[in-house]
């Protein structure tokens, strides 16, 4: 009950805040008054992080490579007794940085704990008004937990049967736009001249552009940052640059939408970023060819696991990710995320509707993906 009413809350926040509540206290044996006032949620599920070692981990679309060589050599170095005192709140060093990789102002960046905490603050700075704000039914499966975490309505848009966005459902008035692109989970990416046109057909709202994946073969939109000054792009280190675990990521915008974002952190944390986060992380964005010799060794194999994964009866949309999210034409995705598990090998699935037949795996290193490869042939005969 609690669930069905769940999914089915398109642009009905009030009346799902109202089941949720209902559906806590019809779970609960002993209810505590106080109860009444807590802001509840169902949060957002992470992807298995195995603590047992002999695992092939796929699910989480972590990069196999290591850290740029002067992280891991800044790490063995790192002085313990820094940790004394508070970081800097602005993150200047790693500020500069990212600035300098891209060639913006320093002004047009801002920083944060990982994408997620980004992305967070923006949903909390950016959308305060009563029309919904829109975004895919197939996409990150954040973007609804902290629309419903902070009250902001929302409308999750049925993408085509490809998985391919409609931008005309974007047109019409609301509250703003989140797109991930290249998607998750789906791994397809939108023309960049097709975000530019929602981007332009909304100048009353702020379009998030979220780009985790955009390194693997899409297209940034960073460039229109100039043009348009109600577009915030975000991306992070955990993807394309090995730095998952120091959760470090960032965001572009034109300075006045940076500095309602800055606002809103110190409002908030003043001390987001840690010293290590900091400094290894300025040291991760400099070495430019290093990220681009890793990032390409994952589009090879992508490139390359996508034709055998074909081969063996997998469908699905192109993907410019360092995933993919593929169906087999015969098997359910459950007896293959099962049997792939049974093996140790672990892949992502969502028993959602649309997708529960989908598995999303993640690109790691040709070994392991060349046991995967056969662990599936294995299976499928
Ligand atoms: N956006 C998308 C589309 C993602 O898939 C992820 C990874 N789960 C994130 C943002 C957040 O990544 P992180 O917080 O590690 O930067």
């Amino acid at each position: 009950m609690c669930n069905e009413l769940l999914c089915n809350s398109l642009f009905c926040y009030n009346s799902v805040a109202v089941h949720m509540y209902k559906c806590a206290w019809q779970d609960e044996e002993n209810i505590m008054s106080w109860e009444e006032n807590v802001r509840k949620v169902v949060p957002y599920t992470p992807g298995e992080q195995p603590k047992v070692k002999n695992i092939i981990k796929l699910n989480t679309n972590e990069n196999p490579s290591p850290p740029a060589p002067a992280v891991v050599e800044a790490l063995k170095n790192m002085d313990s007794d820094s940790f004394k005192k508070y970081p800097d709140p602005t993150c200047d060093v790693l500020v500069e940085a990212i600035a300098d990789f891209y060639k913006v102002d320093k002004e047009n960046v801002f920083v944060g704990v990982g994408s997620d905490d980004v992305l967070a603050m923006a949903f909390m700075t950016f959308f305060n008004s009563d029309k919904p704000v829109l975004f895919p039914d197939i996409t990150y499966s954040f973007y609804d937990v902290w629309a419903e975490l902070f009250r902001i309505p929302y409308k999750q848009i049925p993408l085509l049967d490809d998985f391919s966005v409609r931008i005309e459902d974007y047109f019409g008035e609301n509250g703003g736009v989140v797109l991930a692109n290249p998607n998750a989970p789906t791994g397809a990416q939108l023309p960049i001249d097709a975000v530019e046109e929602v981007i332009k057909r909304n100048p009353d709202v702020v379009v998030i552009v979220d780009e985790a994946y955009a390194d693997f073969g899409g297209q940034s939109v960073l460039p229109l940052i100039d043009k348009y000054d109600n577009l915030l792009v975000v991306q992070t280190f955990s993807k394309s640059r090995s730095m998952a675990g120091m959760r470090i990521g960032y965001a572009f915008g034109c300075k006045k939408l940076i500095k309602y974002l800055l606002d809103v952190k110190f409002a908030y944390n003043s001390y987001t970023m840690n010293m290590p986060s900091l400094e290894l992380g300025s040291l991760a964005i400099k070495d430019r060819a290093y990220f681009e010799k890793t990032v390409s060794m994952i589009v090879n194999t992508r490139e390359r696991v996508k034709k055998e994964l074909r081969e063996l009866g997998f469908e699905f949309a192109d993907s410019k990710t360092n995933f993919v999210f593929a169906k087999h034409k015969e098997k359910s995705g459950k007896e293959i995320f099962d049997y792939l598990r049974a093996n140790n090998i672990i892949v992502r699935r969502w028993d959602a509707p649309r997708i529960k037949d989908h598995l999303r795996i993640s690109i790691g290193t040709d070994e392991e993906m060349d046991i995967l490869i056969a662990k599936l042939k294995e299976f499928l005969g």
